[in-house]
């Protein structure tokens, strides 16, 4: 489709348990990005700063006050406490870039996907990936290396209970090859910016290309 179509972003959403590789896949997504152009939702979360981590690239790290005061000033499109913290997705910056045709990435929880697909439906696309295993999931959990093992046996202990919500997701891969499995969200993205409905431009497109004259 040629780039002189408008079209409104999408919201994708990216949701796993903790360990199945969506940062991985995130990353991919978002470093790949003369291809897809995707940008990251920066969310706020009360949760401490791993050491890899950086402020205002990976999250903005703030307090459970600070955190209280943006809800409650509905400063915030959706927000949930997991595994004992606070995450939410700033509403500006969101609704600023998919009004600009900016397609955004969310690496949310289910409990963000569920509030986004009700409060947005149109502009989602949800993706939940899942490990190819309960040993990989532990294993991957481990090597990662950052977290504490009580937070790592916590993760583990909530899998079962984020694996359930699969079914809420328009799509599900399996991360057992981390290069296929992005190749696969690569063709979803793809393949949801072509729909006709997210493409209000084609109206016009269609209507020059019939009123276009030949000689
Ligand atoms: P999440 O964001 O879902 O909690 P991460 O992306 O941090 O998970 O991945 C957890 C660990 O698993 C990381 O060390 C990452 O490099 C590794 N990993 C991700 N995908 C795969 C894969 N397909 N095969 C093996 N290891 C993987
Ligand atoms: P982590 O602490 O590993 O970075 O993230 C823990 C979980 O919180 C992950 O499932 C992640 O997707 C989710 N999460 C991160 N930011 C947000 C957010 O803004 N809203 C919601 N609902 N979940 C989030």
């Amino acid at each position: 489709m040629p780039n002189s179509i408008k079209r409104r972003g999408l919201m994708l959403v990216l949701s796993s348990p903790s360990g199945a590789g969506k940062s991985t896949l995130a990353r991919m997504l978002l470093t790949d990005k003369e291809k897809l152009e995707l940008a990251l939702s920066i969310s706020v979360t009360t949760r401490s700063r791993r050491p890899s981590e950086i402020e205002g690239v990976h999250y903005h790290f703030i307090q459970t006050r600070e955190f209280e005061r943006l809800r409650d000033s509905d400063a915030l499109i959706e927000w949930a406490e997991v595994h004992g913290n606070f995450y939410g997705t700033p509403r500006e910056a969101a609704e600023n870039a998919l009004a600009d045709g900016q397609d955004m990435l969310f690496d949310i929880d289910w409990q963000g996907a569920l509030q986004l697909q009700e409060k947005m439906k149109g502009d989602v696309v949800s993706i939940f990936i899942l490990p190819p295993s309960m040993a990989a999931l532990k294993e991957r959990l481990h090597r990662r290396a950052e977290d504490a093992e009580d937070v790592i046996n916590m993760r583990l202990d909530n899998a079962r209970n984020e694996i359930e919500r699969w079914r809420s997701y328009d799509y599900v891969i399996v991360n057992e090859d981390l290069d296929r499995a992005y190749q696969q969200v690569q063709s979803i993205v793809t393949a949801e910016r072509l729909r006709r409905d997210r493409c209000p431009g084609l109206f016009d497109f269609v209507s020059s290309l019939l009123d276009e004259k030949l000689d």
